[in-house]
């Protein structure tokens, strides 16, 4: 599956939207976080991943620890 095509998501029956812009069209990317970034964040209980959405039209990063869901489009 392709992640170049920014897509709607959302996260515990929430859509997410950009927190700068208002949009809701992202895309998709992963972060892998070493242990001691993680413990320094006080997110060690996490696995080592985190989710990455960026706003497509303004370029904000949002972090997620939950994996957010596509919307079918
Ligand atoms: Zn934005």
């Amino acid at each position: 599956m392709s992640e170049k095509e920014p897509r709607e998501y959302e996260l515990d029956g929430r859509p997410i939207v950009c927190s700068h812009c208002q949009k809701s069209r992202f895309l998709k990317g992963a972060a892998l976080l070493n242990t001691s970034t993680m413990t320094f964040l006080g997110l060690d209980w996490a696995n080592r991943s985190a989710i990455t959405l960026m706003c497509s039209r303004c370029g904000l990063i949002q972090w997620f620890a939950e994996p957010p869901v596509a919307k079918e489009t």
